[in-house]
């Protein structure tokens, strides 16, 4: 092994330790241009619901001109060409591409950067038209490429084939977040030339970096669900519990107003038994809204269980609060549901603020009581503590 190659072996286990897709990115990019030693290296990705490869970061190439080219997915094109076939696109000379020629590319590679595990469209419908261009093709991203309209075979355009396929069972069988794209590097201006081994090499490389990607987005994803409530797109209990005991900490360090609301849907039982739990799901979903169009940025809001809210105030003192928590009590009580005007609820909110003992318990404590006793004092309240 020569030096470079334990470079990138060095580069592969940095870009897999990280769990940022924008730093796994970078880094490929420049360390690819680095080890070796091109003039200019691009990385484009695929957009699935636009159907096209566009151009998102590169090295060497003027600022602007790769994220301004997006092409169409078909073979004719260079660089959608591996998305389709599977093998890299090397040793060239294309004076017909735009693309090619737009970048004044003559020396250059273009490198898949794919899920090779996909299942083909073909293998999951049995589907047995072996005119088709998807038919015995492993790579083919069929809702991709117009020339697979599996319904007449008649050419349609992109959105047009999207909408169609939207509804079939391939598209939503397949992971149409999966991240690929293709890797450019290119010696045009120095003309060193990029041999076989390179090529291999990078596609190799490229594999592994797909693999990371793909991790990193999973990772991030279940990192989201973990933290969010999935009715209402809000943080959960769990996620609201730690913040406050962070803030609550930092408080007690530093200083500073931290004001709780606890909030409770009056009646919400009736909700559910007059027009149905799918209703009594669709006012908790508005309700959540009204609370984050009425809120600023660094206000926490989050769905504490059934039908229960918290709100964290920072920098918030008591009366604000209070002033904050009429607000939201008003903005509910005058509107309705906006897809049955029938349905219209009130809610309950009691207020606390962070005292003198400076706990997180006794916070949640005081605005629980507040609650409480807006709850006796007939609903439709809001109470201090
Ligand atoms: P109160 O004014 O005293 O708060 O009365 P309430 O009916 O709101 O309170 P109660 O605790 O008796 O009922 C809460 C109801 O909230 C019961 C439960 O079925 C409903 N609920 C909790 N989570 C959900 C949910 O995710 N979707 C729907 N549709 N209903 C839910
Ligand atoms: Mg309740
Ligand atoms: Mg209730």
């Amino acid at each position: 092994m020569d030096t470079n190659e334990f470079r990138l072996l060095d580069m592969l286990s940095l870009i897999y330790e990280d769990m940022d897709i924008d730093a796994i990115e970078e880094r490929f990019v420049s360390f690819v241009a680095e080890i070796f030693s091109f003039d200019r290296v691009a990385l484009f990705f695929v957009k699935h619901r636009k159907g096209i490869l566009q151009g998102k970061l590169c090295k060497g190439f003027e600022d602007g001109t790769i994220s301004s080219i997006k092409i169409p997915i078909e073979e004719q094109y260079l660089f959608t060409r591996p998305l389709i076939t599977g093998f890299p696109v090397w040793n060239t000379v294309s004076t017909e591409d735009p693309f090619v020629m737009q970048l004044g590319l003559t020396n250059f590679a273009v490198i898949p950067v794919v899920n090779r595990k996909r299942v083909s469209c073909w293998k999951i419908k049995n589907c047995h038209s072996t005119d088709c261009p998807a038919y015995g093709n492993k790579m083919l991203r069929c809702w991709l490429v117009p020339q697979t309209n599996c319904r007449d075979r008649k050419e349609i355009t992109t959105l047009d084939k999207l909408k169609q396929c939207e509804s079939c069972p391939v598209y939503s069988s397949q992971d149409t977040e999966d991240v690929e794209g293709i890797l450019l590097v290119d010696n045009s201006w120095s003309d060193n030339p990029i041999d076989q081994k390179t090529v291999t090499l990078l596609s190799i490389v490229a594999h592994s970096i797909g693999i990371a990607i793909n991790n990193a987005k999973a990772y991030s994803s279940v990192l989201r669900e973990s933290i969010h409530d999935d009715l209402t797109g809000l943080h959960n209990r769990r996620y609201f519990n730690a913040r406050l005991i962070d803030e609550v900490d930092r408080a007690r360090r530093y200083g500073g107003n931290v004001s709780l609301l606890m909030i409770d849907i009056d009646h919400f039982k009736k909700v559910n038994d007059t027009h149905g739990h799918l209703t009594g799901d669709a006012v908790l979903e508005w309700i959540s809204e009204v609370f984050r169009n009425g809120l600023r940025k660094t206000d926490l809001v989050a769905r504490y269980g059934g039908e229960e809210f918290t709100i964290l105030l920072l920098n918030t003192p008591k009366e604000k609060a209070v002033e904050i928590a009429e607000s939201l009590r008003r903005a509910v009580a005058e509107s309705s549901l906006p897809e049955d005007q029938n349905v219209r609820i009130t809610i309950s909110i009691g207020v606390a603020a962070l005292g003198k003992e400076k706990s997180f318990e006794s916070l949640i404590r005081n605005a629980d009581q507040a609650l409480y006793n807006a709850k006796s004092q007939g609903r439709d309240k809001v109470c201090v503590n």
